[in-house]
């Protein structure tokens, strides 16, 4: 029976798995994962579960009895620290070695570290993982001072979350706008607004010199504009670096991520790798890029899986994203960077509104609050190569479908 490890057990080897068997694979499998969990769903972390509105159990991928059904072998708890490439084995931190005939790679990504002095103190939270959600929910109960550094989705929805607990919140970004690497400045001056409405102050164009303590704990945050601001709990969402060393060590060509062709395999016939963790090509968008997003996980791995079974499924999807910050839902398709213009569409005082970005006459990406609609319609719409014009896009009462 042929032999497959797949390293990493989160969002894309969840998806890989179950294509995987969905597909007939009827692959002897070992699930490699460093957590102590199962496959589950981040997104929640930084929102609903963070808010206490979720509980563990609802963030499984799959339950237990996927496992067992599928006769999956796991190993949780549990690092690959190398793979020999000419033996077809993966090293595991307890000392195992396991043969693989085929490899995935699933290992996703991992939080940038601050490095500033005191960046180790106590009370100071990064989230990536259920154990880091867990962490931060027991130690801000009863704290009142939430100071989170860095202005970007995770950081903004630790953020709301914290106000929707009635938290004192801080948002520290150091660039002049909020999610400034992925939204336009007119969808971070909304976001900066609804933050502000909702009760947290927000600081742009400020950076962080140092964290203070007493006793070890932190107790406030030495900004670069010479003032000091009181912490009890700090969060730190200033971005995700591609676990990618494992491969790298391994000879596999690595560039800000695995590089993989767009069927999820590396240049290594018997490895694959898909998720956070990929450098890899859509010829939708013309180019090379590395992506955080579920979708993306979900989707290149069932090209990875189909891969792994000899089969061929190109991965070449309009990428998409979403975002919950208090009751406004920020939903992304498409990369608006490089647009020409803007058109809006709706009101952002009632919080609902969409913006279209177009290159030339070519829409490009749509930005989207709380109209699901344009969201659904936008997908296809850029999918599909079809613009409306700026004035059609700009009419509420203009049907996007019926360009379908
Ligand atoms: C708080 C939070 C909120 C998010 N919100 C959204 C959202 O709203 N919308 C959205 O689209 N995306 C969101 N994301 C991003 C999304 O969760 C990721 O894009 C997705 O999880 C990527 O899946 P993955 O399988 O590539 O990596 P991961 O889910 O990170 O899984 C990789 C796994 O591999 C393990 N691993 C790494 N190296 C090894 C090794 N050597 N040995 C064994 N195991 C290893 C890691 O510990 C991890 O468990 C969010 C992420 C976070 C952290």
């Amino acid at each position: 029976m042929q032999k497959i490890v797949v390293v990493g057990a989160g969002h894309a080897s969840g998806q890989l798995l179950d294509s995987l068997r969905r597909g007939g694979s009827d692959a002897h499998i070992t699930l490699v994962g460093e957590e102590s969990w199962l496959p589950y769903q981040r997104p929640p972390l930084s929102k609903k579960f963070l808010s206490g509105e979720l509980t563990v159990e609802r963030l499984a991928f799959r339950p237990k009895s996927f496992y067992e059904k599928h006769d999956i072998h796991t190993r949780l708890s549990c690092r690959a620290v190398s793979i020999d490439r000419a033996a077809q084995t993966v090293s595991l931190a307890n000392g195992e070695a396991l043969d693989y005939e085929l490899l995935a790679l699933t290992t996703g990504g991992r939080v940038r570290k601050l490095t500033v002095p005191g960046a180790g103190l106590t009370g100071v939270h990064y989230l990536r993982g259920i154990d880091d959600a867990l962490g931060l929910q027991a130690d801000w109960q009863g704290r009142d001072k939430v100071c989170v550094i860095g202005g970007g989705f995770v950081g903004l929805e630790v953020a709301a979350s914290a106000r929707r607990l009635g938290k004192n919140v801080t948002v520290i970004e150091m660039a002049d706008r909020l999610m400034g690497r992925a939204v336009s400045p007119a969808m971070s001056g909304y976001f900066l607004g609804l933050h502000t409405r909702n009760g947290a102050h927000v600081m742009c164009s400020t950076g962080v010199t140092e964290l203070v303590g007493t006793h070890g704990r932190v107790s406030g945050i030495h900004l670069s504009d010479g003032r000091e601001i009181p912490a009890d709990v700090v969060v730190v969402g200033i971005g995700v670096l591609p676990n990618q060393e494992l491969a790298r060590e391994a000879g596999l060509a690595c560039d800000n991520g695995i590089m993989v062709d767009e069927f999820a395999r590396t240049r290594d016939p018997k490895i694959v790798s898909a998720g956070d963790c990929t450098n890899h090509p859509n010829s939708l968008l013309g180019r090379r890029l590395r992506l955080e997003s579920v979708h993306n996980a979900l989707e290149q791995a069932k090209s990875a899986a189909a891969s792994l079974m000899g089969e061929q499924l190109v991965y070449a999807q309009v990428p998409w994203f979403w975002s919950d910050q208090y009751n406004s839902k920020l939903q992304m398709v498409g990369l608006s960077q490089g647009s020409d213009f803007s058109v809006q569409r709706g009101n952002p005082e009632e919080d609902k509104f969409s913006l279209f970005y177009y290159r030339g006459n070519a829409l490009i990406a749509i930005d989207s609050v709380n109209c699901p609609g344009d969201h659904m319609a936008g997908k296809k719409l850029i999918a599909a190569g079809i613009s409306p014009s700026p004035g059609q896009a700009a009419d509420p009462g203009f049907p996007l479908k019926s360009l379908l």
